[in-house]
């Protein structure tokens, strides 16, 4: 497929004609398709197109918004083969994980369809008898939404169906490894007869595109997800010139292994957390915390599991992990495995290129460590790589688990109340999970991190209308 910036309604080139190729990252002679390598004219009008749809969308009700959204999801059923297929050869993940995620971004514009209906204010009493005073909810205007190659289909939903449910236009960047599959979620809202501008699609490079956007000065809010160098840029560039902003950033998630654990039931979920996804999830559990009573018995049923680990291609139904999403991704996890080497930590498993020629295949990896301050304890990978240490209970473990710069996800696998308290109570994270796996987001529920995680909004659920809106205070007397 050949996608085009999406402008006004219209699949429209770049202005000065440039594409770029995406390549499938398990077989390197497999090209997806092209997109528009864009520049700033392109965001000129792209943001000028959300401009002009903005008043007469936020001019409807919310129900009226939301029967585009129901009209999307549907298209998107029908159409979830080839967007997952795509999915799968464009970034690598296996078919029944791009399969899930195209179910979970239809699922997410059902829950947004249904808020155009759901309360958009409070009423709140006047100290004056005579006086009505209550709030109501307002859109924003144009909002630019940035998102990386991870979740192709899920994150651009969970940030695109809210910002057009509350009444606000959207200019959509993706990141330029999903840029094909993000074309096709994008021609979903087209198909359902989304009115022109109201959703703009826009491809190219994060520092020529992605900067342009967030820069313009009719652009009143960004939403932002991936790495926390690009974050913090648009973090300064936001508060610069007083847009609203919301950054969602990296990880380095720890799961602990009390001594009481059901031990089965953690080496699965430490398994599935740090590998699936090929570890490329920011919520992935990269760093295990296991009680001395019961390290061995877990050391040796982790590795008994990983070896077992099929990878290969991401459309054979027999792959349980496929490629890293890109060569880039290779190249930096393969640079952390020789980090890990010289800083001595011991290689248990994995570590290695596959087949290099074809793609991006790696081993799963597994370290036992002794320095906490190692770069691979301390840095976001983004790989299958797990960092595995021996602790002495849950004090110690709370401890080196907290002493990191982020703060997403983190998980306990204990049957003590005791345990889970202080874990619930001290553990720094913005997702906290008992007997869970780190990686595990429900579209319901408010979903951020601590520390260096996040800039501190919430995303889904309830909270996306506080992001997506702003609150009016309206009094008035008779
Ligand atoms: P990235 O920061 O390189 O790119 C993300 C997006 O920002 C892309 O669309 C990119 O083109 C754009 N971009 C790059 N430079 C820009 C600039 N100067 N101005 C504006 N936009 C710019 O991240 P990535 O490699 O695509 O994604 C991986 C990262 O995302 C990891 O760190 C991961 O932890 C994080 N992530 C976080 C969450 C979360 O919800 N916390 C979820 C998924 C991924």
């Amino acid at each position: 497929m050949d996608a085009h910036n999406f402008i006004y309604g219209q699949w429209v080139p770049a202005v000065d004609g440039q594409t770029a190729k995406s390549i499938n990252p398990g077989n390197l002679n497999d090209t997806v398709g092209t997109y528009q390598d864009s520049t700033e004219a392109d965001v000129e009008q792209a943001v000028q197109a959300a401009q002009e749809a903005a008043k007469p969308w936020r001019k409807l009700s919310g129900a009226e918004r939301g029967a585009f959204l129901y009209k999307t999801a549907d298209i998107m059923e029908e159409r979830l083969d080839e967007i997952a297929k795509t999915a799968a050869r464009e970034m690598g993940k296996t078919l029944a994980e791009t399969k899930g995620e195209t179910l979970r971004g239809i699922a997410i514009l059902r829950y947004y369809a249904g808020e155009g209906l759901r309360k958009n204010g409070d009423v709140i009493p006047a100290s004056d008898a005579k006086a009505l005073m209550y709030t109501t909810r307002v859109p924003l205007g144009v909002v630019a939404v940035i998102t990386p190659w991870n979740f192709p289909i899920a994150i651009p939903l969970w940030k695109t169906a809210p910002a057009i449910i509350y009444g606000n236009t959207v200019v959509l960047k993706p990141a330029s490894e999903t840029a094909v599959t993000c074309a096709k979620v994008v021609a979903c809202f087209e198909a359902a007869g989304l009115p022109p501008g109201v959703l703009n699609f826009i491809t190219g490079s994060g520092a020529k595109v992605g900067q342009s956007l967030v820069e313009h000065h009719r652009v009143n809010a960004i939403t932002f997800t991936g790495s926390n160098t690009t974050g913090k840029k648009i973090g300064q560039t936001a508060l610069a010139r007083g847009a609203k902003y919301q950054l969602e950033m990296g990880g380095k998630n720890p799961v602990i292994v009390a001594a009481d654990a059901n031990i089965e039931q953690a080496v699965d979920a430490t398994l599935s957390g740090a590998f699936k996804s090929t570890g490329q999830k920011c919520t992935a559990t990269s760093r295990a915390f296991v009680d001395r009573a019961v390290y061995s018995t877990f050391k040796k049923l982790l590795l008994e599991k990983t070896k077992e680990i099929v990878v290969g291609d991401s459309l054979d139904a027999k792959t349980w992990m496929g490629p890293l999403a890109s060569q880039n991704q290779l190249a930096n996890c393969l640079a952390y495995i020789e980090k890990g080497l010289s800083e001595k930590a011991t290689l248990l498993t994995g570590g290695h290129a596959i087949d290099q020629e074809k793609g991006s295949f790696i081993e799963p990896t597994i370290f036992e460590c002794r320095d906490h301050h190692s770069s691979i304890a301390q840095e976001e990978i983004f790989g299958p790589v797990l960092a595995l240490f021996e602790v002495d209970g849950i004090e110690e473990a709370l401890r080196l688990a907290n002493d990191v710069p982020y703060g997403l996800s983190a998980s306990i696998f204990t049957k003590d109340i005791a345990n889970m308290l202080a874990f619930i109570e001290d553990m720094d994270a913005g997702l906290i999970r008992v007997n869970a796996e780190s990686a595990g987001v429900e579209l319901q529920a408010p979903f951020g991190g601590m520390k260096q995680s996040s800039s501190h909004s919430r995303e889904q659920g309830e909270a996306a209308k506080e992001f997506f809106t702003a609150t009016k205070t309206i009094f008035v007397k008779a």
